[in-house]
């Protein structure tokens, strides 16, 4: 008799998912098949206003992706060729390439000991490049950036704050929601997201009425009525069956799953002793939502501590292994990097992300904290 193995612990459970929402998801499908409308239509007009009422945005623009949604943001902000952009080398690769999408320049400035952008080097960097246009920081990991420091920010040097807020939908910031302080904010309904549709989706947010418009525009060729185009824009039109699906299945389970993700990353903070491993503090103020739950791994034996979890079957991932200012694709385009990075390095060099997600239970979260525990590094 051999031993059973015991179940993976997945990083993301989509087989779960659908066996809480299947038959919603089902339903969202039928209604779309039978109204016989595909592309932006009711059901997308319907999510924007409900997804605009619970983030308090004025506008909320349903686009193709948390990608689109920057690029489209970088924009309606009048960014073009040439224009500085300031944002971290610790993110998704697609907050840069929005930027570099458009033939601007984006300007890396380390992060903090949170691992997200340090504000305090962007005010620097910012007196230093006066002539940039726009910030855009990431809300990583589920916490949200502090509101009062980059809205200060904002304020003394006149710069044009978007936010990148992929994995922090709902994050606040001393109750202040994130992206309350840009002139558009991005989020992605990416699968894996907290808000995460059944394919590829994105949206953006705004208070600004010209902003929504031009984005709407933009969005499907740059249209402003049909067959008049104002400007080049491109096909990043939201699909009436992700909408359907994210309104009616998904959105409503939002609060829910956040609020499982809270207490997980409470069980796991609680939970983990180990010398070897430690928790990024979050920003002060933020009200995560923990998209991610990132440790740091004593410098040198992350490979080995991800082998060890990997042996007891319990799934992990590195959030970023490389910094995208050294991404090969940026070697041919302009960039700017401010100072040598050393904070964005070691996260490079040590993070692991332990497995976050709403469907995970108790003893799964407890079989990663002892797979944790027990783990020493050779020679120690
Ligand atoms: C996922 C993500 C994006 C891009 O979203 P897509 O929908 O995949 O295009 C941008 N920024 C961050 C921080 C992300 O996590």
């Amino acid at each position: 008799m051999v031993n059973a193995l015991p179940p993976p612990v997945l990083m993301n459970d989509f087989v779960a998912q659908w066996r809480a929402v299947g038959d919603e998801v089902l339903d969202a499908v039928r209604r779309v098949g039978e109204s016989g409308w595909l592309v932006l239509g009711k059901e997308v007009e319907r999510f924007e206003a409900d997804l605009a009422a619970r983030s308090r945005a004025s506008h909320v623009v349903g686009v193709a992706s948390g990608l689109d949604a920057l690029e489209i943001a970088l924009r309606t902000a009048g960014v073009g060729p040439g224009d500085k952009v300031l944002t971290t080398p610790v993110s998704a690769f697609a907050t840069t390439l929005a930027i570099l999408r458009l033939g601007a320049v984006p300007v890396f400035v380390d992060v903090d000991a949170t691992g997200l952008l340090d504000l305090t080097l962007a005010g620097e960097a910012l007196r230093r490049l006066p002539e940039t246009k726009a910030i855009l920081p990431v809300h990583l990991f589920g916490h949200a950036l502090d509101l009062d420091a980059l809205e200060s920010l904002a304020k003394a040097t006149g710069v044009t704050v978007l936010e990148d807020a992929a994995q922090s939908i709902d994050a606040r910031s001393r109750g202040r929601a994130v992206g309350s302080v840009s002139l558009a904010w991005a989020s992605s309904f990416y699968p894996t997201k907290n808000l995460g549709a059944m394919g590829d989706a994105g949206a953006l947010f705004t208070d600004d009425d010209g902003v929504a418009k031009r984005a709407r525009s933009l969005r499907d060729y740059g249209q402003t009525a049909k067959y008049v185009h104002a400007e080049l824009g491109m096909n990043s039109r939201l699909d009436e069956l992700h909408a359907a699906i994210l309104r009616t299945a998904l959105l409503p389970r939002l609060s829910a799953s956040t609020e499982r993700r809270r207490a997980i990353a409470k069980r796991y903070r609680d939970g983990l002793r180990n010398a070897h491993l430690s928790v990024p503090p979050a920003p002060p103020g933020s009200e995560s939502v923990f998209h991610l739950f990132p440790v740091l791994v004593t410098r040198g034996h992350r490979e080995a501590f991800m082998k060890h979890l990997q042996a007891a079957r319990v799934g992990s991932g590195i959030h970023y292994p490389i910094l995208i200012s050294d991404q090969e694709a940026l070697r041919g385009a302009e960039h700017v990097v401010v100072g040598d990075l050393t904070v964005a390095r070691s996260f490079a060099e040590n993070e692991v992300s332990l497995p976050m997600h709403p469907f995970l239970t108790d003893a799964d979260v407890d079989r990663v904290l002892a797979t944790c525990n027990e783990w020493r590094p050779e020679g120690t």
